[in-house]
């Protein structure tokens, strides 16, 4: 590691005028968390639970669970581990469990797959709690949520899988709940969601794609996959305000807040955390450090003035190259 990081993972994620702002990492494999502690990450906002499942040949064992994720949430205790729930189809697949679709981005995918399979999601939640058990710092978030059917039915098999374990003699703590506002129905829910759950977590990756109407993996159409176009700053902005009026803490753990620049924009609009990949960690919190929270409201006021993509990251960069 280079004295550069290692004085960075020390110093605080924050702005010349005090403002800080938490930098959680996204993590998917064991591997993920050392790198994370290393570059000084304050918690997980996003544990892609797939990834175990998508390296084996079966669905893993509850026990086999139990460990991975205890390997995710023992090394932050106390800080928070967000852990999401099984998030396959679409862009995500597992060969043991095959879906054939025509058109898998809008089909049987994250949360729809699992309240159609109660069993796989109750094992996990299960192995989630009894991994969590003595360390408290375990959260749950729910993918691909497009309506509050969805919410209260997984909600219902969280609490049944709670207080079950409770019945059988576990000290557990009941996890905070949350949504991944990813869909653009989601955008429009926020005040439902902020009724039912403790936080909400935008997924700008699919967000954009969705809103869009845009491919994120077609290699095609990836010119006009862009997370600074009007539509889905404007939409990132009512998420975050909507989520404020009902008091409700709001993340985002899509690739744009591990670019500099999304980053600050994300900061200035009043997201409460960042979640990257560790590897952004360090940049991002470089460029928190180099503004003040008035050159970001600028950067942010700037941003939202334009009407397409090109001029926004034109005039940002050119922004952030003066600022220093
Ligand atoms: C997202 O959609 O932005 C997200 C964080 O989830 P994933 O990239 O795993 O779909
Ligand atoms: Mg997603």
């Amino acid at each position: 590691l280079s004295r550069g990081l290692e004085q960075l993972r020390d110093l605080p994620a924050q702005t010349q005028d005090g403002h800080r702002v938490p930098l959680w990492v996204n993590t998917g494999l064991i591997t993920d968390v050392s790198l994370a502690l290393q570059r000084g990450a304050e918690g997980v906002g996003l544990y892609r639970s797939e990834v175990p499942f998508m390296i084996k040949e079966f669905f893993p064992s509850e026990a086999e669970q139990i460990e991975s994720y205890r390997r995710q949430l023992e090394p932050f205790a106390p800080s928070p581990v967000t852990m999401r729930t099984l998030d396959i189809g679409g862009d995500k697949s597992l060969s043991y469990f095959p879906i054939d679709e025509d058109n898998p981005s809008l089909g049987w995918r994250g949360i729809r797959v699992t309240l159609d399979h109660p069993e796989i999601f109750l094992v996990q939640v299960r192995a989630m709690l009894l991994a969590s058990e003595g360390l408290d710092n375990l959260r749950i978030l729910l993918p691909m949520v497009a309506s509050v059917v969805e919410v209260d039915e997984a909600v219902a098999l969280i609490n049944q899988a709670f207080a079950e374990l409770v019945d059988d003699g576990y000290q557990l703590i009941q996890p905070e709940i949350g949504v991944m506002v990813e869909v653009p129905a989601a955008v429009y829910q926020v005040r439902h969601f902020a009724k039912r759950v403790d936080f909400l977590s935008v997924g700008s990756n699919d967000l954009t794609q969705y809103l869009l109407a845009v491919d994120r993996n077609n290699p095609r159409v990836a010119d006009l996959y862009d997370s600074y176009h009007p539509a889905v700053l404007t939409a990132l902005k009512q998420i975050v305000d909507e989520a404020h009026r009902e008091q409700v803490q709001v993340s985002i753990c899509g690739e744009l807040a591990g670019e500099p620049i999304g980053a600050l924009l994300l900061m200035a609009m009043g997201y409460d955390v960042l979640s990257m990949s560790s590897t952004s960690l360090p940049k991002v919190k470089s460029a928190i450090r180099g503004v003040s929270s008035e050159q970001a409201k600028l950067f942010l006021d700037t941003a939202l003035s334009f009407d397409e993509p090109e001029s926004v990251r034109q005039a940002l960069e050119k922004m952030l190259a003066d600022a220093g």
